[in-house]
């Protein structure tokens, strides 16, 4: 039977993820490759091009996220309180943090980081992300 999953995350420490973007993983599931983290990501910080390899939901806890170079670039840009749903193939150019984020994310599968280029990077899945909960330096 599985168990249910209650976390107090105001007591878990952020884990350094990289280039001023720390994370807190929540759940992992090695059967269906999905796994929940909270991003928090310093102002000017960004996550490189990736392709959603699985179908992937954001909430924006507090701060402000420009996906595809924000809202006035044609993209979106997401705030406080604002939920976004990322389809399985979906490409994103940098995802930009103009101030300090948080957010929830989910994603139902890896994401193919990609070189400036766009060809393949690495990949990140559930397995690298439990190594990297293990593992990656106490964010201070
Ligand atoms: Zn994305």
């Amino acid at each position: 039977m599985l168990a249910d999953v209650n976390l107090n995350t105001s007591k878990m420490p952020w884990r350094e993820f990289g280039g001023g973007i720390d994370f807190k993983t929540l759940r992992t599931s090695p059967e269906t490759g999905t796994w929940s983290v909270l991003f928090r990501c310093s102002a000017g910080s960004s996550f490189r091009p990736h392709r959603h390899l699985g179908g992937g939901e954001y909430l924006v806890i507090k701060g402000c996220m420009h996906i595809r170079g924000g809202a006035e670039s044609g993209g979106v840009t997401a705030r406080d309180g604002d939920y976004g749903y990322e389809p399985n193939g979906v490409l994103h150019d940098q995802t930009d943090f103009p101030e300090e984020t948080v957010l929830f994310f989910t994603n139902d599968g890896p994401l193919q980081f990609l070189t400036d280029d766009h060809k393949p990077d690495f990949v990140l899945d559930v397995t690298m992300i439990e190594e990297l909960s293990a593992s990656a330096p106490i964010a201070a």
